[in-house]
């Protein structure tokens, strides 16, 4: 039976589906990603976790690990790469899984898909997901890396204050006014 970290595959199915909302292709091989990894992981017992783009990885990080953006233990760099590390959260020893292009030429399909070959509307979801399914870690590379935990390390939010322009708590060290009063509010 083809498991997904703790779960068979058709539960992983429905975690994603209610979790991300719909059936993306990115969270199945996610998930492949994950459970790779966590079976290559170094001697150890609190690991984090880095994805190296914000699209689908992140999620199927929080599903399968206890590491989220929420609880820091997950860093989300936007480098646009399909790859995940975890790594031990002190020394850094860890293992990093991307999805392999060189692989991907045995699978028609999901190369399509991830490189964008054909328009969304004439992709066939169920061909895509059924390779994703057969193929599993073999369109991935694992490598082991050493991450420098300082580098990701999360600043303390320090003092805090407030904001004379929104009336908000902000941290003191963004300066006189909050970040948003600065101008960098999304909200027209
Ligand atoms: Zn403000």
């Amino acid at each position: 039976m083809i498991k997904i970290g703790t779960y068979s595959y058709d539960e992983y199915i429905q975690l994603v589906k209610s979790f991300h909302g719909n059936m993306a292709p990115g969270l199945i091989i996610g998930g492949f990603m994950v459970d790779l990894a966590m079976k290559n992981l170094p001697p150890g017992e609190f690991y984090d976790a880095i994805c190296e783009t914000a699209v689908c990885l992140p999620d199927s990080v929080q599903l399968l690990t206890p590491c989220t953006t929420g609880n820091g233990w997950l860093k989300v760099l936007e480098f646009g790469r399909f790859a995940l590390t975890l790594y031990e959260k002190y020394g850094g020893e860890g293992v990093r899984v991307y999805l392999d292009t060189e692989k991907l030429e045995k699978w028609p399909e999901i190369k399509s898909w991830f490189f964008k070959l054909k328009p969304k509307k004439e992709q066939n979801l169920q061909a895509i997901l059924d390779q994703i399914k057969e193929a599993g870690a073999a369109i991935m590379t694992l490598q082991k890396v050493r991450v420098d935990p300082k580098t990701l390390h999360r600043p303390k939010l320090g003092k805090v204050a407030v904001c004379p322009g929104c009336g908000e708590a902000y941290p003191v060290r963004d300066g006189e006014r909050c970040r948003a009063c600065r101008g960098e509010t999304p909200y027209l």
